[in-house]
């Protein structure tokens, strides 16, 4: 190791040594110049981190059952449709499809979009309103790159995606968490909002269908929440990558609830769509009064999109089929949404009849439902990362400890999988929770 200055270090890769003296004699080992961004370095992912201490420790005597990964794709019941799949199929075949697409997504492409969710009581949303990405996750990282002035910090929901931290820290935006309240089907604590807010403060981000509550917000719950980012004059990220994957309740989505606020919405193929390895997602501006216009951010997010120079050819141009093909409602779609709701009802009711878990709100959406450990009814207790680890020791089950989403005393459950599966999960959770009842 050269020590360069007191902050500088370069890592001296050796190189074989047998190979070294067979070319060059005895010339000394070359000092490479290898160093390492800090900010890549800093990346710091907290599901990585909780999972590394319970990973690959599953009872060898029972198969897995993994609910824990967010991938619909996981069990084959939930599949894109056969129009969907053609779509691609024939967009890659017809040879048109090759070469490089303008930064911010093909126009055929963006204008299918740009139809789908147009919204009413909004102006009528265009191409140029949106800017397709390379799934929902850069879609997200566009948002937060675009807003983050120096100084600023994001107010983000807690529980949360886990991705909005990783991606604040790589902006260089400082979080702030508003709570998500259990005992109120995980509504957003409002009075949270505006304690947070100062003048450096760059945003609101609101995630609706959520991962990981499964809730849907109702219509005047997400108003009250628009309204207070109004009198704040806060901008929204809108995750709503769960958009229409809502069962107990429509799902609105947050252009929808207020006409005034700026809205940088974020959805992808991944989840609604089942796509999620086909890396296609994308951001509509809905500006209000050309409030963002104005601030420059539709150009700045154009800056951004030629980082990556967006997502493959033939994916975008068989998005208007895709969205034209499966419309909300259509015959797959509502099969989907059957499945998954059978799903989450069999988790609920499962659920209920075990001693010392407890469903903190009933899942309305998405693919996830929280469960919360009863304090002093297991010798867990409510530790639920030693739950997680010892229920994938015991009985090869994987869920995703609270603590990755800053939940501390929950576990995650994916209800992806067909009701079969689910049912040998809770069979093995409900053997789990009756071994380690506190006697
Ligand atoms: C899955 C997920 C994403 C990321 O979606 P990709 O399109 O796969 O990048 C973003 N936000 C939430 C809440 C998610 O669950």
């Amino acid at each position: 190791m050269v020590t360069l200055a007191s902050t500088i270090t370069i890592v001296e890769t050796k190189a074989n040594p047998k190979k070294r003296s067979l070319e060059d004699g005895n010339q000394p080992a070359p000092k490479w110049r290898i160093r390492l961004g800090d900010r890549a370095k800093g990346i710091r992912n907290p599901i990585r981190e909780i999972m590394d201490t319970i990973a690959g420790k599953e009872n060898p005597s029972k198969t897995l059952v993994s609910l824990a990964q967010g991938d619909p794709t996981c069990y084959p019941h939930l599949r894109p449709s056969v129009e969907m799949v053609s779509a691609v199929s024939h967009a890659v075949n017809s040879g048109q499809n090759n070469g490089y697409q303008p930064s911010q997504g093909n126009a055929r492409c963006r204008t299918a979009v740009a139809a789908f969710f147009n919204t009413p009581g909004r102006p009528t949303l265009q191409a140029k309103d949106v800017f397709m990405t390379l799934g929902c996750s850069e879609a997200l990282s566009h948002c937060i790159a675009a807003l983050a002035a120096p100084g600023s910090n994001l107010l983000l929901p807690r529980p949360g995606f886990p991705l909005y931290q990783v991606l604040c820290d790589y902006h260089g935006v400082e979080v702030r968490y508003y709570d998500l309240l259990p005992d109120k089907g995980w509504q957003c604590n409002i009075g949270d909002i505006a304690k947070l807010v100062d003048d450096n403060t760059c945003g609101l981000l609101i995630n609706n269908p959520s991962n990981p509550c499964g809730t849907v917000f109702p219509r005047e719950h997400l108003a009250e929440v628009l309204n207070a980012a109004a009198e704040l004059g806060l901008p929204v990220i809108a995750d709503e990558v769960y958009a229409g994957m809502s069962f107990s309740r429509p799902f609105v989505s947050c252009a929808e609830a207020s006409p005034r606020v700026p809205i940088l919405s974020v959805c992808a193929l991944s989840k609604r769509w089942l796509a999620p390895g086909w890396r296609i997602g994308w951001i509509t501006v809905h500006d209000a009064d050309g409030a963002f216009a104005d601030a420059g951010v539709p150009e700045t997010l154009l800056k951004l999109c030629q980082v990556s120079l967006g997502p493959s050819a033939p994916l975008q141009a068989a998005v208007p089929e895709i969205l034209t093909s499966a419309p909300n409602g259509c015959p797959w779609h509502t099969r989907v949404l059957e499945a998954l709701e059978a799903s989450a009802k069999c988790c609920v009711q499962r659920c209920k009849a075990i001693p010392g878990l407890e469903v903190a709100a009933e899942p309305e959406g998405s693919m996830y439902l929280m469960v919360r450990l009863q304090p002093g009814v297991l010798d867990i207790n409510t530790d639920d990362v030693r739950f997680a680890g010892k229920l994938l020791e015991e009985e090869s089950v994987a869920v995703l400890p609270g603590q990755c989403f800053c939940a501390p005393g929950f576990f995650r459950v994916v209800f992806a999988a067909p009701v079969e599966v689910l049912d040998e999960a809770w069979d093995r959770i409900e053997v789990f929770c009756r071994r380690h009842a506190v006697k």
